[in-house]
């Protein structure tokens, strides 16, 4: 058999080998495994003594910081119960600036002196750690001379068990937090954005009369693209090992054009793998709710029910990681690179993002009739605003070197980021413009052309998949992350500016019902004022359409393709005096991310290209000057001569692509921007070559496997 069709035959093979999970009886309690990995509040309230218990609730929900005099007890308690879930050694949890998670282990046994060991956990180790942290990226905020990083207990989101084969983990999340207190991560500008939002929301609502809210909790819901293939084919790949995508491959005979993938049944080994990988994270406590095949071959989507925005972002990162640990165990690999495939749809991440009450109410409701909701209205208004003015800097917090494949591309959410509100809900706030006093609302029904079926109500959202920002029917689907992102960034960003805009309508709003305005009519007149301020951001039409980039344009929207355009948003004026009136991010802090994404963009260009053209020069090229010898040896002569030619170019452009890959001599956004308009291109005229050359090589010389065996064997 030739060499490439071994592995395909071995990578259809598969069995669930003597490990599968098998089925329980799932009416019996102690068959459930919600969260039975987590120290939660029931666990909580099990084993803290009462008083403490008690003191933690209360400070949790009133979101103030821990009185350390608790911690000893909670670590105790804590302790045990790890113990009893068979974890040896404990780890502060942390998301430094790469949008990864850290962990270092401790374990909690240490000599007890009479020569044995003994299990201990303090309250100051709960609390506080200080990781050998030089090492993380951190923009310049910490000199190598004052390395020293903090990391530090967050009580909001609750620890849980990593469990391994051969042990277990009791894992904290942690902040992480520099010695002079900048934040060195992705969650604590979370948290301060989420607190920002509260105390502006929570005033807004008194001045609409809301007297009982104490506390606003921004939600997240993230729906997870992903792709799984065979590892055989992964490790045949050093781009997929180096890059997470292929730099090579010619588009296969069949694409998506069928469309039997979406939605289509779900193969038995990529089921077995997700419901191995759902079971882990119920364990965890992570709400997995959907799954289903998406457009592309061999591309899934996973999406749990909303959560506060901290543990969304947290369960987000865990949710990464047990898909590609658990794959593993299936022969398989999971791929969340923004862009695996070129030709074929790439990865996102839709991230619906909501605010709601600690009394149960959610701001982005919009109840049975949108027009009479005075609440929704000034929040709904209030988001546009936000996303109007900080628009940039909403793409800027999307920005990586896989997304450049996407945004803008005729597949994703486009670089320009606009809002699409729904034809029902655009023609309530266009009626409030004109002035009519009760907007015309009538009940849309969805009408499905059979008498069987019930009418659906139709809802202010209906759909325009090629928006960014979506309105659906009572929260805001932010459509532009990639795949491969960490929540924390976008949601801080949509928080902050969210509050910033919260604020403003609450100040308008204030004025005039100071000056005698009822507050129904009072926010009717502010909502007017803001949406005629910011419908440019409006746009219920077809985002992939060129005559759109025209359109945003003329009103002065950004369009900003690529990730050098974009990260300069992230230290606008604009930004960081909203970022630091809200306490969010200083302007170092501020400055500090944007040189660590612009590193990580040129960085992994630069590993890219060398990847790219390694492999042109040590595999394809040898494949192709083979064949080129067997077609010589046959004296096929027509063949010769259109391979030859073909051949030639290949290796004058992997030179080109090697000369560009020299160093340039420049650094940041010069770097970044040479690496975007030189290299890149150098490496795309190496691949057009190389995509020629798989059709034209013998099969069984050419080394890397193809699209249509990654993508179809399952
Ligand atoms: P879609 O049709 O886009 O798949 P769904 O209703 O299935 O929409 O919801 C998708 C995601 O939106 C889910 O993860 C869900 O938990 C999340 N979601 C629903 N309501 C909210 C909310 N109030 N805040 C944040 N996310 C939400
Ligand atoms: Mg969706």
């Amino acid at each position: 058999m030739p060499r490439l069709r071994q592995p395909n035959v071995e990578a259809a093979q598969w069995q669930s080998n003597g490990d599968s999970l098998g089925r329980v009886d799932l009416t019996r309690s102690d068959n459930q495994v919600f969260a039975s990995h987590v120290f939660g509040v029931e666990v909580q309230r099990q084993r803290l003594p009462k008083d403490v218990f008690k003191r933690l609730q209360t400070t949790l929900q009133a979101g103030e910081s821990l009185d350390t005099a608790l911690a000893d007890q909670i670590a105790q308690a804590m302790k045990e119960w790890a113990l009893e879930k068979g974890a040896t050694h404990y780890t502060h949890w942390f998301q430094p600036l790469t949008g990864m998670t850290a962990e270092k282990h401790d374990s909690f046994y240490g000599p007890a002196g009479d020569g044995s060991a003994l299990a201990e956990f303090s309250g100051k180790e709960l609390i506080q750690g200080e990781p050998d942290a030089s090492s993380f990226p951190t923009g310049g905020i910490r000199a190598t001379f004052e390395a020293r990083g903090y990391t530090a207990w967050d009580p909001t989101s609750p620890a849980f068990i990593l469990d391994n084969p051969n042990g277990a983990v009791l894992s904290i999340p942690t902040a992480f937090v520099s010695w002079t207190g900048e934040a060195l991560d992705l969650k604590i500008p979370l948290l301060r954005s989420m607190s920002a939002l509260s105390t502006s929301a929570v005033r807004a609502l008194r001045a609409l009369g809301d007297g009982e809210t104490q506390r606003v909790f921004t939600t997240v819901g993230p729906e997870q693209e992903y792709f799984l293939i065979d590892e055989q084919f992964y490790y045949q790949r050093p781009d997929l090992i180096n890059t997470g995508r292929t730099l090579y491959g010619a588009k296969p005979p069949k694409g998506h054009e069928l469309d039997e993938h979406y939605f289509g049944s779900i193969p038995e080994r990529v089921l077995a793998c997700m419901l191995e990988v759902e079971r882990q994270l119920a364990r965890l406590g992570v709400p997995i709710k959907t799954r289903h095949n998406e457009v592309a071959p061999a591309q899934y989507e996973v999406a749990p029910v909303f959560e506060n925005s901290n543990v969304g972002s947290d369960h987000q990162q865990l949710t990464m990681q047990m898909l590609q640990n658990v794959a593993r165990r299936y022969g398989l690999v999971c791929l969340l690179h923004e862009k695996p495939f070129a030709g074929v749809n790439g990865s996102g991440k839709h991230n619906n993002w909501s605010m709601g009450t600690d009394t149960g109410q959610n701001l982005l409701e919009p109840g049975d009739d949108p027009s009479s909701n005075v609440r929704f209205l000034f929040f709904c208004a209030a988001v546009i605003a936000a996303v109007d003015k900080h628009q940039a800097l909403l793409r800027a917090s999307v920005a990586n070197a896989g997304q450049d494949h996407r945004l803008g591309a005729n597949e994703a959410p486009p670089a320009i980021i606009s809002i699409f509100l729904g034809a029902e809900l655009e023609r309530v706030f266009a009626a409030i413009e004109a002035g009519e006093e009760s907007p015309e609302s009538e009940q849309s029904f969805l009408r499905m052309g059979t008498p069987v079926l019930p009418r659906l109500p139709l809802h202010g959202g209906d759909r325009n998949r090629t928006s960014p920002f979506a309105f659906t029917g009572n929260k805001f689907e932010f459509r532009a992350l990639g795949s491969s992102h960490s929540l924390s960034l976008p949601n801080t960003v949509l928080n902050t500016i969210a509050a910033e805009a919260i604020d403003l309508l609450t100040d308008r709003l204030e004025q005039r019902v100071q000056g005698g305005t009822s507050v129904d009519d009072a926010v009717l007149e502010v909502v007017r004022e803001v949406w005629t301020e910011h419908k440019r951001v409006i746009f219920d039409g077809d985002n992939y359409a060129e005559e759109w980039e025209q359109e945003a344009a003329r009103r002065g929207l950004e369009n900003l393709r690529s990730t050098p355009d974009a990260l300069p948003w992230l230290i606008e004026d604009q930004t960081t005096r909203t970022f630091e009136s809200y306490g969010v991010l200083t302007g170092r802090e501020l400055e500090a991310r944007y040189e660590v994404f612009l590193e990580q963009y040129f960085v992994k260009l630069n590993i890219e290209a060398e990847t790219a053209a390694s492999i042109a020069r040590t595999m394809l090229l040898p494949a192709a000057t083979r064949h080129l010898a067997q077609l010589r040896q046959a004296g096929v002569q027509t063949l010769v001569d259109e391979t030859h030619e073909l051949v030639g170019a290949f290796a004058e452009r992997i030179r080109a692509l090697e000369h560009a890959n020299l160093d340039p001599g420049l650094e940041g956004m010069e770097l970044a921007q040479y690496m975007r308009d030189t290299v890149y291109p150098a490496m795309t005229e190496v691949r057009e070559i190389a995509d020629r050359l798989e059709h034209i090589v013998a099969d069984d010389l050419w080394p890397l496997p193809k699209y249509e065996e990654m993508l179809f064997i399952k």
